[in-house]
């Protein structure tokens, strides 16, 4: 087990986290699934990777929460001290959508904090190891709303634009460690979040007249994951389905 790569993938109980997870798992990584409140779903998650032979543990912690991130992350590394995070997915995210005329401070902070601020402190924390051990993937899971502003997501197109930011600039930082800093961009992804939207409607501005599955996102993040993506960093990857 100290031998195995660790990936941590927060948010990895739902959706796009929990493919992520499943597929990393499959790739050889041991999976650390992160997640809020809803245990069943990450029960679910880490049984889907036992069933293919993986191996995984959970990392309960709220992404949006500094003293969470550092007590969990320090106790891992505590009962772990041979190994570390050489692959860090910040996925988990929420929307609290509203147009910006009638948006609460509590909606703006909610998602600036989880969707923004985690990207800070669980990467300044995993990033130390990685530079130590010049090995590190950093892969920010950001969205369409980031590229090109969605009306009613001010504060998550913020969030994300802000995620993207931050992934060009650690690139540079800490390209000569041989750790790359990439985002993946999302368009209409079939999950929880994307649940009350009308896809029937939706989807007839998809070049590919479909949403997206999490799947088909995990394969991308498998490979920027791999040794495979060793010269790419401080990229934005879209997987949209043609949207431009
Ligand atoms: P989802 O199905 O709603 O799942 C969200 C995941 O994030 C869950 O595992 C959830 O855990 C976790 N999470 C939420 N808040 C958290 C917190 N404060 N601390 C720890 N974990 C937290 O969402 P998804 O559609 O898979 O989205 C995943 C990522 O892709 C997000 O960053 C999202 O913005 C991005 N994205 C999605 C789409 C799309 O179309 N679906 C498009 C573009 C980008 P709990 O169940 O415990 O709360």
């Amino acid at each position: 087990m100290n031998k195995m790569k660790t990936a941590l993938i927060t948010g990895g109980s739902r959706g796009i986290g929990r493919a992520i997870s499943v597929k990393l798992a499959e790739d050889g990584f041991h999976i650390l699934i992160n997640f809020k409140t809803n245990e069943i779903e990450a029960e679910k998650t880490m049984n889907l990777i036992k069933e293919k032979g993986g191996t995984c543990e959970f990392l309960k912690f709220d992404v949006s929460n500094v003293n969470e991130i550092e007590k969990s992350l320090e106790d891992w590394m505590d009962n772990n001290p041979d190994n570390y995070i050489e692959v860090l997915v910040n996925n988990a995210g929420i929307r609290k959508d509203n147009l910006q005329v009638f948006m609460q401070n509590d909606e703006w902070n909610d998602v600036i904090n989880t969707n923004l601020n985690s990207f800070f402190y669980i990467t300044r924390r995993l990033l130390k190891d990685m530079l130590v051990n010049k090995s590190g993937r950093i892969i920010n899971i950001v969205s369409l709303s980031g590229i090109k502003g969605m009306p009613g997501q001010t504060n998550y197109s913020a969030a994300k634009a802000g995620v993207i930011g931050a992934t060009k600039a650690l690139a540079q930082e800490v390209a000569k460690k041989k750790v790359t800093v990439n985002a993946v961009a999302p368009g209409f992804i079939k999950t929880d979040m994307t649940a009350e939207l009308n896809e029937k409607e939706l989807k007839r501005m998809i070049p590919m007249q479909r949403f997206g599955n999490p799947e088909e996102v995990a394969e991308l993040v498998s490979f920027i994951a791999s040794e495979k993506s060793s010269y790419i960093t401080g990229e934005v990857i879209s997987i949209n389905g043609g949207i431009l």
